[in-house]
Parts: structure tokens; sequence; C-alpha cells
């Protein structure tokens, strides 16, 4: 759900192919061209050989909640209205500890646990004319899931 209030990112040099692949429906994660070490966030030197031979990868958009939290307080800004919601760590399958913080729409914290299969989905974020889009991710029960 679109939601205009809700506070967009700022995106720079480093973050902006992340968020060009996402405008396209991929979820794609920079990638160390040495040794194949896959970092996020982005930087400017791979974590794993500080090879500067970087460059953005479509990933599978599959992984696992890592770890995840109830958000009860209404102090985050375009996020009055959604409490409670599930603030997560969602590890890709790509790689051990490849973690993205996200959101679990749709779950609740009766239905997520650790270990959960989880597919990447894309929501519209922030003001319309900025075109964004939020990579996030679903329970896997709920991916495609039929109604
Ligand atoms: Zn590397």
């Amino acid at each position: 759900m679109t939601n205009p209030d809700r506070a967009a990112p700022a995106i720079t040099e480093l973050t902006r192919p992340f968020w060009d692949a996402a405008r396209q429906g991929v979820l794609a994660i920079q990638r160390c061209g040495d040794c194949g070490h896959f970092n996020h966030p982005p930087r400017e030197a791979c974590e794993g050989c500080l090879s500067a031979k970087l460059a953005f990868e479509p990933v599978s958009g599959l992984g696992i909640v890592w770890s995840f939290t109830v958000m009860h307080q209404k102090s985050v800004a375009g996020f009055e209205a959604s409490v409670p919601y599930l603030t997560a760590l969602v590890e890709l399958d790509e790689q051990p500890m490849l973690l993205l913080v996200t959101n679990l729409p749709g779950a609740s914290a009766e239905s997520a646990h650790i270990g959960q299969r989880v597919s990447v989905a894309f929501e519209p974020i922030g003001p319309l004319e900025d075109g964004l889009i939020l990579p996030q991710f679903v329970l896997a029960d709920r991916a495609g899931a039929r109604s």
C-alpha cells in the first residue's frame, strides 16, 4: 500500500544502483568482482578483501527471517496507522550473514518466526513523484498466496 507520508530513503551515489534495480522490480546487491563476496549495505571497498571492483547483481530475493521485533510505538513518521508492525533482519540465501533490514508487511507476531522462509516484495513509498520502490519481504506462505 502506498503511503505518501512515509519517509523516503536518502539516495547516494553508492546506493543508487540498489534503488534503480528496485524500481525495475529487481533486488540487486553489491558484489565483489575479485572474491565474490556480497556487501550490504553497499561499501566503497569489499568487506571480504578490500577490493574496489564492486558491481551490483540481481539476487534470488529469497531468504529467512534472521530476527524481528514488533513495533508498538507510533513515533516513526508515516507508520502511525501501521502499529503494531514487524521490523526484521532477513538473511538472503546467497550468503551467510547477508542481512537486510526490512519490514514484514502482512506478518504479525503470531505468524512470523525466526528461520521462516521469506521472499522479496516491492512497495512504492514516499512522494509519488520520486517513484521510489522499496524492497521488503513477505512470509513465504504469503508469497504469491492464493486468496
Ligand atoms: Zn572481495
